[in-house]
Order: structure tokens, then sequence, then C-alpha cells
């Protein structure tokens, strides 16, 4: 078991009419690019097809997961909350992916509570450590 603590992020990407596909913690694996969004894309292998998927997470994705839904064609992002990382919805929108902001006061509440308890972790995963 990783000596790191993971970031929850995101958890789950389907298929319409398929179950979801969940994933762990991000980094449990020690593995700074393992974010909750690749964790649950490599959790549910490839696709036929990635038009019609919805990727589900706790906070607005980085850079990089953003990256990935783009380039996979994941078609909708539904966020828990956007409070603690505002990420780049304008950008993936313009690009043609739907993105729903839940504003969900729990995913805020257990985000907050990750970046108090673990700051450079935290700081690592949204790229801003030197
Ligand atoms: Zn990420």
């Amino acid at each position: 078991m990783s000596p790191w603590p993971a970031t929850p992020r995101g958890r789950r990407r389907r298929r319409a009419r398929r179950p979801a596909l969940r994933s762990r913690r991000s980094g449990p694996d020690g593995d700074p690019s393992t974010h909750g969004e690749t964790a649950a894309f490599r959790a549910a292998g490839r696709q036929p097809t990635y038009r019609g998927t919805t990727m589900t997470t706790t906070l607005s994705p980085c850079w990089y997961c953003s990256g990935l839904i783009l380039q996979f064609g994941i078609s909708r992002l539904v966020v828990g909350e956007a409070r603690t990382f505002e990420g780049r919805h304008e950008w993936l929108a313009g690009h043609g992916v739907e993105v729903v902001v839940l504003d969900d006061p729990e995913c805020a509440e257990l985000m907050t509570a990750f970046i108090k308890e673990h700051p450079g972790i935290w700081n690592e995963d949204i790229g801003e450590s030197s």
C-alpha cells in the first residue's frame, strides 16, 4: 500500500445504458499521473467509441484529465464541485463536451478537508508544485 494518500478526484465513466464503473481514489499506486479520471478511464477498458460516455468527477478535472476527455471524445462531464478548483469548463464546452457542475456541498467539504490535510499532494495534483 502506498504511503501517499490519494486525492479524492473523479470517480467513474460510463457509457449510456451500461453499469457505472468506479475507480479507487487517485494515486494509490504512488504514481502522480494517476488521477481519479485516469484511473476510472483505465478501469473501464477500451470502448468501441467514447461518444455517449460520461465522466463523473468529485471536482473539476485538471488540464491533464481535461485533455484525456477531449482526446477520447467523452461526451459529457459531470463535476461535483468547482469551488476548490475551477478547471477548464469553458475550454471543454468549447470543444463540444457537455459540462454539468452540480455544486454539491458534500464534494466541496471533502475537497476542502483533503486540501487542508495534504497541501503538498494537492499542489502536485493540480500542477502547482515547485
Ligand atoms: Zn487530473
